[in-house]
């Protein structure tokens, strides 16, 4: 059942001196002979045993970390901003963000995912972690001029949070490694260079607040990703960057920009 294939290998010359190395993982699919081959669905990929879990929707949380309410001079209080992306925005490490061409600034925001393993609706806070599979480290990519806009106009943000590449996501930590999702340090660099470090102790609503709240009205299933917000320090990318997220306990997420063709 598995969906990727791991191969490594090595040429020797003929003494058997090491000449060279490299390894690789490839995406399996199937397909019926003329045809074309059928569209990868977007998935996520568990640490250790290497299982893919088809992605579903992507929920995302605004305004979760006080500094960030801060830097962007939103308001403090109120319920959480709740918007989507859609699955087809995932990349993983080592693929690159594509930047739409003219749509002005595109922003980092370093957030830790939760990854939903039990669907449900209306969940109790109380039995929220039952739900929860693992986590990830993600990038919440965001077109902020675009943004800007709409929120001038009061319009929707698709468009500013759901393009392609925008969901960059690293590999998932099963729950029994990691807890509740709280107390772990997270941080973003650019090129090496520290952009944004917190940890998520300073989330203003936990995990399990969080998946209460959106499975209110949303029912959550099996592979979808709940985003939680970004602390502060979010900023432009460009092409040519290399930008590197890093999770305590859930692991690292390091990604390349550049432009559309
Ligand atoms: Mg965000």
């Amino acid at each position: 059942g598995a969906r990727v294939a791991f191969a490594a290998g090595q040429v020797t010359d003929e003494s058997g001196r090491l000449l060279a190395t490299a390894e690789g993982s490839w995406h399996l699919w199937t397909r019926k002979p003329g045809t074309s081959p059928a569209p990868r669905k977007p998935y996520v990929q568990v640490e250790g045993t290497g299982e893919t879990v088809e992605v579903g929707k992507i929920l995302a949380i605004g305004r979760n970390y006080a500094d960030h309410v801060a830097e962007m001079n939103a308001p403090k209080a109120g319920p959480p901003v709740l918007f989507f992306k859609p699955a087809t925005a995932v990349i993983h490490h080592g693929d690159s963000i594509v930047l739409p061409g003219g749509a002005g600034e595109v922003h980092h925001e370093v957030e830790l995912v939760a990854v939903i393993g039990e669907g449900g609706k209306q969940i109790r806070e109380q039995d929220a972690l039952n739900h929860v599979l693992g986590y990830a480290v993600g990038l919440d990519m965001t077109l902020r001029d675009v943004q800007a806009k709409a929120k001038e106009k009061g319009t929707p943000w698709s468009l500013a949070k759901g393009f392609d590449s925008s969901a960059p996501v690293s590999r998932v930590m099963p729950q029994d490694q990691v807890g509740d999702g709280s107390g772990l340090a997270i941080r973003l660099t650019v090129n090496g260079e520290q952009r944004q470090a917190s940890n998520t102790d300073h989330m203003m609503r936990s995990v399990a607040e969080l998946i209460a709240f959106a499975s209110k009205t949303v029912t959550l299933e099996r592979g979808d990703l709940l985003f939680t917000g970004t602390p502060a320090g979010v900023g432009p990318v460009n092409p040519g960057d290399s930008l590197t997220a890093e999770l305590e306990k859930v692991g690292t997420l390091t990604v390349a920009v550049r432009a559309e063709e």
